[in-house]
């Protein structure tokens, strides 16, 4: 089956099981009436929400692809990959994305310390309101809180000043590592992606060095298009996939309709030249019942 390169897919978002917003039959019904064609629900280290998803594209016609983003520690700096078609009900994946989770909860206890020692009390207890899965407490819990108790003007502004390296509220975690995150996900079935790549300000050389080592361990794709990129980086990375030989992968990033500077589906199409990641990705591709195929080319 070999999908159109222009196909509308919505890659990468998340639901209320991780820092999203919202649940993933809400995602499945705006992806729909925004006219995804392909749609991905990518939590941050858990699959809980996967079959709810499932369920409600296939009650709506929307091609789903079961998906997660894995946090990874490499060179020092948390890197994200994207696993897109894994089976959701494999063993090592589950055990390692439990593990990966693991840690959260004490590591939110230290973040809430900072921000006390600088004046903002009851951020634990503030962030956890709006956490969804206990599990999964995140930065992006305590962004929220920080901007309802008026210390911040929005989520961006957060992250300038607080949570990050440097800032109070960071503690750095050791995540997964690469080589256990693209296993889990090749192993599951998966096509593994590198997430957002302009995001973690490596070096060119380092940059060069993620690419090759991710490559070498099995990882199959980039993020071309997704919603922290420029036209630039678009191009940037247009040329990276085409360097080391990878699919490329498009996806808004949603979290919140409130917060997220693309809607879903509502993004810039793959640049020319590159082979999408759906066009590998077929047969982990769950069609709704008596659909075709979502969008051939001619
Ligand atoms: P954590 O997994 O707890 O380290 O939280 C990471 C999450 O914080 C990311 O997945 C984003 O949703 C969010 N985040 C990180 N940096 C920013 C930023 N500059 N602006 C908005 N959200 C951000
Ligand atoms: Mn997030
Ligand atoms: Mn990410
Ligand atoms: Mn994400």
């Amino acid at each position: 089956m070999t999908l159109s390169p222009t196909l509308n897919a919505d890659l990468h978002c998340h639901s209320v099981v991780s820092d999203g917003t919202q649940t993933p039959e809400w995602l499945a019904e705006r992806a729909h009436a925004n006219g995804v064609q392909l749609w991905a629900l990518t939590d941050h280290d858990e699959l809980d929400g996967i079959e709810r998803a499932a369920s409600a594209a296939a009650a709506l016609g929307l091609p789903f692809l079961a998906g997660v983003e894995i946090s990874v520690t490499w060179a020092d700096k948390t890197v994200h990959i994207v696993g897109l078609g894994v089976d959701p009900a494999q063993p090592a994946l589950i055990e390692g994305l439990r593990r990966t989770r693991g840690g959260r909860e004490e590591r939110a206890r230290e973040m809430a310390q900072q921000l006390e020692a600088v004046g903002i009390p009851g951020a634990y207890e503030g962030a956890l309101k709006y956490v969804g899965n206990p599990d999964l407490i995140s930065r992006s819990h305590f962004a929220r809180y920080l901007v309802e108790i008026g210390a911040c003007t929005d989520i961006g502004d957060v992250f300038r000043r607080y949570l990050t390296e440097g800032k109070p509220g960071f503690v750095p975690h050791r995540w997964a590592t690469l080589e256990q995150a693209v296993g889990w996900i090749v192993d599951a079935g998966g096509m593994a992606i590198i997430a957002h790549p302009a995001r973690y300000g490596f070096t060119p050389q380092q940059e060069h060095t993620l690419f090759s080592t991710f490559r070498q361990l099995g990882g199959q794709g980039v993020e071309v298009v997704t919603c922290s990129h420029t036209p630039e980086e678009i191009q940037t990375y247009r040329q990276m996939a085409l360097d080391f030989g990878l699919y490329a992968s498009r996806g808004s990033d949603f979290h919140s309709p409130g917060e997220s500077r693309l809607e879903l589906g509502l993004l810039p199409p793959l640049p020319s030249g590159l082979t999408p990641v759906w066009q590998h990705l077929g047969h982990r591709i769950r069609m709704p019942e008596g659909a075709g195929a979502p969008v051939h080319s001619s």
